[in-house]
């Protein structure tokens, strides 16, 4: 599975109004009670910012991972 983060139609779907989850960070409906990502309850609502350090830290890994398949195809095929 490929996470590619919050898609345009995943912010549709929810209407627009989304915020992100005090636990994982993951993007949560506004008035969802309870985060689908980490089963966390939302109580006052979810946060209006992206908490950018815990996105980078995923998106890093992701990066680290292509990188090393990378070089393994390049190291066998060349
Ligand atoms: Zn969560």
């Amino acid at each position: 599975m490929i996470d590619e983060g919050p898609s345009a139609d995943d912010i549709d779907r929810f209407g627009g109004d989304t915020g992100y989850c005090p636990h994982c960070g993951e993007e949560v409906w506004d008035q969802a009670p309870q985060c689908p990502s980490c089963g966390t309850w939302i109580e006052g609502g979810v946060g209006g910012q992206r908490p950018d350090e815990a996105w980078f830290k995923r998106r890093m890994t992701l990066f680290i991972l292509i990188v090393v398949i990378v070089a393994f195809i390049l190291v066998f095929v060349l």
